[in-house]
């Protein structure tokens, strides 16, 4: 299915859904103990007369053919050797097979001691009122509701029937909470599967999963495609992240296939999330999944109040205004932390010549560099080149500002304004080092840190319970996005953000500063709630006839030379668009960073309300563009169902 709907060879298919070792060849760890049954010409000589053979080999074939299939240690019992079997099987009447486990017999579970709310009972129930058979579920529940909590539930009702989960998580490295809380409750019964194993673990993790030793299999993306032979249940935990997406080779989702796995294996699957994704609504709205909804936090936090601050009208000082300046020391002052989001690492997102006038960028990519101190380097984030951090300018000798405030340069001022305070920083330079992520984490979980500066990795379901002030620095970045989804992502991470803020019993705030405070998306947001907003821009993507409310696939293509990828995608529109009734094809237009590693890259966007028609249409395409001349001088890829375009 995967390998169809996604346009990709089956052999790539099969090979991502394998772990590594066992594409390499390597056999699995020997694990189980090899047993005996009869061959289908054994069963016929167990049934013949017993008199051409010895008694030995009579008890043997009756033995097996009673038991079906006898371990090798149980034959040992009962006198027979190996060597003997051996002989047996070169005779052609018995084969080895494995043994198969016994399940594994069911953890000490830790009784459940919370009571569950009336949205959560209510939520539990129509989910276990559907237990045959396949059923879609969305959970949207907002941050603090208890959904997990009915995870544990569902997931122990499962297993109490012998049946495996799999429960997919963007990532596993920033929801360690999740995985401790899975491992108290389940112990041995849970595996994790993710890319950050070695080779060795992720095969050993792969088999238990496909013995049916582990009866909870929990992971990333690829996890997708784990075997699972007693299967009973799949939750897709934060189903609105961009991460399920794979971006490159195989570009499928696994949020998608997840759903497609359970109606293949007759099972239920619950997509959860406190921001879903527009389509999922859409998909609630139409009656496609079962829509469920936690609307209320557990204990006396009520919701975080929302506060918007003018950058027009208030100074900041390396992005940060007087007023959120006020409200950090308010917070600390009653001995609570603070989060503050900012959707950019390293120390300035340009360096500039004052004398020339220009910014330093990178040579391969259309991208300026960013300037990263503490490494003391300038660094492309698109392609990764790294240059060493030279201060004055390498024309004129001026020395060069930094433009514009990254998580670095935050940091610093807030560490010369609070010295007192301990300050940390969560972002993908700060976790590149080994075990740095845990250790943030864990300061800030056991209120060492006071105050948390971070990029997107901060909106994962983190629980910190006395963090109360969350600030967003700059919400302009995403209001104004080329993508037609960029709005939907930004309330995403403004709403994920927001619910670290007060989990516990103080009151939460939330400040989000920004040049556009009338910008109607923000106010959708603070006088309601996600789902206000959900329905405006449902309402705006039907309008413009976007997803949900049409398919969208992109052919991509690149090259060094810009002509060539010009030259395959037109020939591309002129033969698509002769039998293109129910297809609308828009470009070529270049990418929107049209350069990088030194490739020139331009797409042809395809879109049609009708999703057969799009792949019937791309299916033919595909056919003929394999013989020309002009997709050999082209990288190029199809991304059916895209997040970015
Ligand atoms: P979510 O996954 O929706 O963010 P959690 O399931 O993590 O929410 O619940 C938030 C907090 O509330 C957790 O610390 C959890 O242990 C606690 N909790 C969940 N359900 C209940 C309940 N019924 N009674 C008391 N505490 C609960
Ligand atoms: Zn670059």
């Amino acid at each position: 299915f995967a390998a169809d709907y996604y346009h990709h060879p089956i052999g790539a298919v099969i090979n991502h859904a394998l772990p590594p070792a066992l594409r390499a060849g390597r056999a699995p760890p020997a694990t189980h103990e090899t047993a005996w049954r009869l061959t289908a010409l054994g069963s016929e000589e167990a049934r013949r007369p017993s008199a051409r053979r010895g008694a030995r080999q009579t008890a043997v074939l009756k033995n097996l053919a009673e038991a079906r299939l006898l371990g090798s240690r149980e034959l040992a019992a009962r006198g027979v050797a190996p060597a003997y079997l051996k002989r047996l099987a070169t005779r052609g009447w018995i084969e080895p097979c494995e043994l198969p486990t016994a399940a594994a017999a069911p953890p000490e579970r830790r009784a459940p001691t919370l009571t569950l709310t009336a949205d959560q009972a209510a939520a539990l129930q129509a989910i276990e009122a559907e237990a045959q058979g396949f059923a879609a579920f969305l959970l949207h529940g907002i941050t603090g509701s208890g959904k997990t909590e009915i995870f544990l539930r569902l997931i122990a009702t499962v297993l109490d029937r012998d049946r495996q989960t799999l429960l997919l998580v963007p990532e596993i490295g920033l929801t360690p909470q999740l995985v401790g809380r899975l491992r108290e409750r389940f112990g041995d019964a849970l595996v994790v599967l993710h890319s950050a194993l070695t080779q060795r673990e992720r095969l050993a993790a792969w088999r238990k999963a496909q013995t049916g030793e582990a009866m909870l299999v929990v992971g990333t993306r690829s996890a997708v495609f784990a075997p699972l032979p007693r299967a009973g249940l799949v939750i897709v935990d934060e189903e609105h992240d961009a991460s399920y997406k794979q971006q490159e080779g195989f570009r499928y989702s696994a949020r998608d296939l997840a759903v497609a796995r359970a109606r293949g294996l007759g099972v239920r699957v619950v997509l959860a999330s406190a921001t879903p994704s527009l389509e999922s609504l859409h998909n609630a709205a139409s009656g496609r999944y079962k829509l469920l909804r936690l609307p209320r936090r557990i204990g006396a936090a009520g919701p975080p109040a929302f506060r918007v601050i003018d950058l027009k009208k208030h100074a900041t000082r390396q992005g940060l205004s007087t007023p959120l300046l006020a409200s950090i020391d308010a917070h600390l002052g009653r001995g609570n932390q603070v989060i503050l989001f900012l959707n950019r690492r390293g120390f300035a997102p340009a360096l500039f010549c004052p004398q020339c006038l220009t910014a330093e960028e990178c040579d391969r990519c259309d991208a300026r560099l960013t300037v990263h101190a503490r490494t003391g380097t300038l660094l492309c984030h698109h392609c990764g080149r790294e240059r060493p951090l030279r201060w004055a300018c390498e024309r004129c000798g001026t020395e060069r500002i930094g433009v514009g405030a990254g998580t670095e340069r935050v940091t610093d001022v807030l560490r010369s304004l609070y010295p007192d305070r301990q300050i940390a920083r969560l972002d993908r330079d700060v976790v590149s080092r080994r075990g740095a992520l845990d250790a943030v984490l864990e300061d800030v979980a056991r209120g060492a840190t006071q105050i948390l500066v971070g990029t997107q990795m901060l909106t994962k379901g983190h629980d910190f319970p006395r963090v109360t002030l969350v600030g967003v620095l700059n919400a302009d970045q995403g209001l104004f996005g080329t993508d037609f989804r960029s709005n939907e992502r930004l309330a995403q991470t403004i709403v994920q953000v927001a619910g670290r803020a007060g989990r516990r019993d103080q009151p939460g705030e939330v400040v989000i500063q920004t040049s556009f405070p009338e910008h109607p998306l923000l106010q959708s947001l603070l006088d309601a709630d996600y789902t206000a907003f959900a329905a405006l821009a449902l309402e705006e993507r039907r309008h413009a006839s976007w997803p949900p409310f049409s398919h969208l696939a992109v052919w991509r293509a690149e090259a060094p030379a810009r002509a060539r990828v010009f030259e395959f995608l037109t020939k591309l529109r002129e033969h698509a668009a002769h039998h293109a009734d129910a297809v609308q094809i828009l470009g070529p237009a270049p990418a929107p960073l049209e350069r990088s590693r030194g490739r020139y890259r331009a797409q042809l966007l395809f879109q049609s309300r009708a999703r057969n028609a799009l792949q019937t249409h791309i299916a033919a395409t595909l056919a003929a563009v394999r013989g020309w001349r002009e997709a050999r001088r082209v990288r190029w890829s199809i991304d059916i169902d895209p997040v970015e375009i």
